[in-house]
């Protein structure tokens, strides 16, 4: 079976990864406005400003959209369908896209998910999330 396609973690990036190993879903919090965001990015879209820290998230969320696929987009999703990619709409504001771990018949929008961690490598643990 193929292997699924995985990130790349860079400057920016590589603390969110990080994280995630350690099992802790953070975003950066631009340190001038105060606010969040996410993907990881070296500029605040608000302000310009450089200065950023991590805080920690809840985990929690709503499904802000999603898509179920019947069909194996790619060879290593063989064996794995459906496939469902969400928006999740995160309790402290951001959107992230992930996967929905279990319940793809009952996937619809605004229901609540909250995160799991699905270690791929010894670099890579993704956030993914279940319905609660
Ligand atoms: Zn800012």
């Amino acid at each position: 079976m193929a292997d699924l396609p995985l990130p790349i973690p860079d400057a920016d990036t590589q603390p969110f990864w990080d994280y995630c190993k350690a099992g802790e879903l953070r975003a950066q919090r631009c340190a001038s406005c105060g606010r969040l965001r996410h993907p990881p990015r070296p500029t605040c879209a608000e302000c310009g400003s450089f200065d950023l820290e991590w805080v920690k998230l809840s985990g929690r969320g709503t499904i802000y959209t999603y898509a179920v696929s019947h069909q194996a987009v790619h060879p290593a999703l063989e064996g794995r369908i459906p496939h469902t990619a969400i928006l999740v709409q995160l309790e402290e504001g951001p959107l992230m896209t992930s996967n929905l771990v279990e319940g793809d018949d009952r996937v619809a929008i605004g229901l609540p998910v909250e995160v799991v961690f699905e270690r791929v490598t010894d670099e890579i643990t993704l956030p993914k999330f279940r319905l609660v």
